[in-house]
């Protein structure tokens, strides 16, 4: 345990100095083959663009779809580099949209159906992890939505109350009292929550690179250190030593969520938000009692800022936040994975909803970006006409809607008779994004007030309405 030293910030800053700036989940990294990049010219039936869960699930579902097409994945680092490998783990069947919110949009049944599709995708990513063997540390212990003030308490229940009454199951989404609530883990305060049974965790990295080597064994070519610098009508231009390239296909299929406004089409589709996370050492066995996380479901709060955690399988705390900053036109870097203030807050709500980790030291912090389109609603493009196609729009819940959006792409474009083809996203179009620097402001302004929203609900347990009135107008 690290001594307690007066600084500043407290123990917050004691604890991140000495934390390792990448991924827990890079710990296991059992990455045997080289590195292969993309030839400076050929063609093949299908290429991906981004080596994500997105583009390799592509991969999968066309491979067994059609064993005997031409199928490569161009990714610019390497595989897993991108969120895929470094999220928390939580692999949900909720989309970043509510039953009912979907509802709003696409009318009851189809977001019904969405769910449903949604729900079952859990068991088939459980069905190729067995199938494929791929060892990732699938837990299935669902997850809990704590209210931590009786403000969200009331929020929640309403909230619930909206799902049911459009149709969800008591058995998909349900209300947990108090006592329930800590009988799944041993919080601090909360006043109840909502559960689902809708969730699994993973070390998603360990994911990430067990599908790339079912990929390499089923013949898929996994081209690294490639990156692609347009995607035009059936060609993918990228560089191969460091000189244009091109590579022809019958179908290109965008997958680079968060990085998406690099490519021209997909300039405004979506911003880059970056979240961030920090992971404890293994917590101690007494710890661990104490906290009593019988089921390791996993656990978010009722607040506007999201925060995220899960108990992984070697027993650390892994949790997450947003609430850094964004870049203005939609920028990405390495340097932006850390921020201190955003790591700060995030170590703090260890502290605050589960006390009896408060002194496990923090090992690892680290952060990257996500994709957000201005909806908050997944797609699936498939345009025939120039021989491609686009998934993503994942709004941080993407582990399993990878899954969802690659089976439904590939259903789509081989016109499988399949229900997925009914889904509401396909051909979706989310409005885009401001322009600069309309988008810098209304983007940074949301997260500033999520976090003071927050702050004013815990401090008076009210909800300050201009501010609440002002961020439902910006969303
Ligand atoms: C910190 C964090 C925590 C998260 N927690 C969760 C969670 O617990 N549960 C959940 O469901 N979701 C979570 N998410 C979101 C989830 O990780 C993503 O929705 C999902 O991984 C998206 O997968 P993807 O393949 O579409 O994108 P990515 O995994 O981002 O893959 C895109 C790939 O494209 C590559 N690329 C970019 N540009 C190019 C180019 N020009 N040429 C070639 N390749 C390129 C990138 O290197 C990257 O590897 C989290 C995200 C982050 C960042």
């Amino acid at each position: 345990m690290e001594p307690l030293v007066a600084t500043p910030h407290g123990l917050a800053d004691v604890a991140l100095e000495n934390a390792v700036q990448r991924p827990v989940w890079h710990e296991a990294d059992a990455r045997d083959w080289p590195v292969t990049s993309a030839p400076s010219s050929g063609e093949v039936d299908v290429a991906i663009v981004g080596g994500g869960f997105s583009g390799l699930w592509t991969a999968y579902y066309f491979s067994l779809a059609r064993p005997d097409w031409s199928i490569a994945v161009l990714e610019s680092q390497r595989v897993g580099f991108g969120a895929s490998g470094r999220n928390g783990g939580w692999c949900s069947g909720m989309f970043a949209l509510s039953p009912s919110e979907l509802a709003e949009t696409f009318g009851r049944d189809a977001a019904l159906h969405a769910y449903a599709a949604s729900f079952a995708t859990l068991n088939e990513i459980e069905a190729v992890l067995l199938r494929e063997g791929i060892a990732c540390g699938w837990h299935r212990g669902g997850s809990i939505t704590s209210a931590t003030i009786p403000l969200q308490r009331m929020r929640l229940q309403g909230d619930l109350a909206k799902q049911h009454a459009v149709g969800v199951n008591e058995a998909d989404l349900r209300w947990l009292s108090a006592d329930e609530t800590r009988a799944e883990v041993n919080l601090a305060d909360t006043y109840g929550a909502v559960y689902t049974p809708h969730c699994a965790t993973v070390n998603p990295f360990q994911m990430v690179l067990g599908l790339a080597r079912v990929l390499r064994q089923r013949g898929v070519q996994l081209w690294e250190s490639s990156p692609v610098t347009a995607i035009e009508p059936g060609v993918v231009r990228h560089t191969a030593d460091g000189k244009p390239a091109a590579l022809r296909a019958g179908l290109v299929v965008q997958a680079t969520e968060g990085y998406s406004p690099s490519f021209r089409q997909t300039r405004r589709a979506m911003v880059p938000l970056y979240s961030l996370m920090v992971a404890t050492e293994p917590l101690s066995p007494e710890v661990l009692a104490q906290l009593n996380w019988s089921r390791r479901a996993t656990f978010t709060d009722g607040g506007r800022m999201i925060i995220y955690a899960q108990l992984t399988a070697d027993g650390r705390i892994a949790i997450g936040g947003r609430g850094a900053p964004y870049h203005f036109g939609s920028r990405i870097k390495p340097s932006f994975d850390i921020d201190d203030e955003t790591h700060r807050r995030i170590v703090k709500a260890i502290a605050r909803h589960f006390p009896a980790a408060s002194g496990a030291r923090i090992t690892h912090r680290w952060g990257g970006p996500l994709g957000v389109p201005r909806d908050w609603t997944p797609s699936v493009v498939v345009d025939r006409t120039s021989n491609y196609a686009r998934i993503g729009g994942y709004t941080g819940d993407g582990v399993a809607c990878t899954n969802l959006l690659a089976r439904t792409v590939v259903d789509e474009w081989l016109e499988h008779d399949s229900p997925l083809r009914n889904l509401a996203f396909i051909g979706h179009r989310s409005p885009e994004w401001e322009v600069e620097p309309l988008r810098f402001i209304g983007v940074n302004s949301l997260i500033h007030l999520s976090d003071s929203i927050d702050s004013h609900e815990a401090r008076t347990g009210r909800s300050p309405k201009l501010r609440t009135t002002l961020i439902e107008n910006l969303l």
